[in-house]
């Protein structure tokens, strides 16, 4: 029985995650789930689950919890604040943590989860992409497992060779990471200009979270997933290139020094790589429907456009400047990404944004989770800066 921790169950991933729990009772328990905000979805989870304990934002969310699972005589216990995020993240009774909030609030949890040795699936990309060194130092000190949910680095992870690590990487070349382009594919900026937060979240093969969403129009999640790699695999921000397969099938592929390139397929349903890594190296069923080559008879594939996507090349350049340059990067994209969902600033503004805060601000080497906190401050401090003068 492997117990579990899901950080984020109220959100795309985490209702993902509990369905796969939910097919397999004789081999996964909850020990806890949080949320930030949603109560009422967060309680109906909580029966259904019974986990030891249930975590959310502040005290008020707290009450309303607790007032909602009395009144059902669920035996949940209901704590508050990241403190208690921590705490659930690292405590004894738990094996497993799905870390799934969104953004820099999730890096402390999974941090947490990493000292203490857990095994951890991540989603919650931003944490690495922030604390990239830090966080695989931690991750090598504490032994924790650490298993890639997002599709295209779960996949790689399917096609890696056994001795990649021991070994000069087992023959491998080159990493292609796969990106859909997103629901604004073949646009040119001025096409993009007016979009609204809706259109942007609209993705053509992926229902996510809204900050995702738009991390996929503007290719930042690219970007992003760029130096994710890089700090899983061990690999230069060279050796990855992206490919844009907008049918989302082949979810991302590894090439050897032989010829031979080996990929991972499958439909885009985030429920394979969250099932792939709660039960590996075994596997079992995740609910999703059989892949149907024939129905999908077409893969296509293309180079990014560099030019109506400036996110991606930003983010390029963050991985190749190194030091705090992807934490200030993903503070400043928080920002312009809320201020773009709040209709503040248009959906090209998203790489200004970024590219003035990161032009703005000299790079440190973040030697500690603090100073990797204070480097997204200065991030968020620049760009909020910035978009309360060019704001509509
Ligand atoms: P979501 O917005 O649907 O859910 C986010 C979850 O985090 C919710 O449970 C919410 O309550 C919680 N949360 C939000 N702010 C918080 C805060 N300040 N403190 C504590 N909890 C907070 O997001 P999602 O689409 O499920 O994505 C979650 C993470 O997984 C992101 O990092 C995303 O990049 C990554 N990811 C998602 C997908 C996907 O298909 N949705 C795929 C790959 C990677
Ligand atoms: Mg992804």
């Amino acid at each position: 029985m492997q117990a579990i921790t899901v950080l984020g169950a109220t959100g795309s991933i985490g209702v993902s995650t509990l369905d796969v729990i939910a097919r397999h009772p004789d081999k996964y328990s909850v020990f806890a789930l949080t949320a930030h905000r949603q109560i009422e979805k967060l309680a109906g989870q909580c029966l259904q689950f019974k986990p030891t304990y249930a975590v959310v934002a502040d005290d008020g969310a707290a009450v309303a919890l607790q007032a909602l699972l009395s009144a059902q005589g669920s035996a949940t216990e209901v704590l508050f604040g990241r403190e208690a995020l921590c705490a659930v993240s690292s405590a004894e009774g738990v094996d497993t943590v799905m870390a799934a909030i969104v953004g820099a609030a999730g890096l402390e949890p999974t941090m947490a989860a990493v000292r203490a040795g857990k095994k951890i699936l991540l989603a919650n990309k931003e944490a690495l992409v922030m604390a990239g060194g830090l966080f695989m130092q931690a991750v090598a000190a504490s032994g924790s497992v650490l298993l890639p949910i997002d599709s295209e680095h779960n996949a790689i992870f399917q096609c890696l060779p056994s001795d990649f690590k021991n070994t000069d990487k087992g023959g491998v070349k080159k990493l292609l990471l796969s990106a859909s382009g997103g629901p604004f594919r073949g646009r040119t900026l001025e096409q993009m200009r007016a979009v609204t937060p809706d259109q942007a979240c609209a993705h053509p093969n992926w229902s996510m979270g809204r900050k995702i969403s738009v991390d996929s129009a503007t290719l930042m999640n690219k970007g992003l997933e760029l130096i994710e790699a890089c700090w899983l695999f061990n690999v230069a921000a060279s050796q990855v290139e992206v490919v844009v397969h907008p049918q989302s099938i082949i979810h991302s592929l590894v090439q050897y020094i032989d010829g031979s390139v080996l990929a991972q397929l499958g439909n885009p349903d985030m429920r394979t790589p969250i099932a792939h890594a709660l039960a590996w190296p075994s596997r079992i069923e995740s609910g999703v429907a059989d892949l149907d080559l024939f129905s999908i008879a077409q893969l296509n594939f293309e180079k990014p456009d560099l030019t109506s996507f400036p996110c991606l090349a930003v983010a390029s350049a963050a991985a190749r400047e190194g030091r705090d340059a992807a934490a200030i990067l993903n503070g400043a994209n928080e920002i312009a990404v809320q201020a773009f969902l709040d209709e503040r600033i248009g959906f090209t503004q998203i790489a200004e944004v970024v590219s003035h805060t990161l032009n703005s601000l000299a790079l440190t080497e973040p030697d500690s989770l603090e100073a990797v906190q204070e480097s997204d401050r200065r991030g968020r401090a620049v760009s909020s800066d910035y978009i309360t003068r060019v704001q509509r």
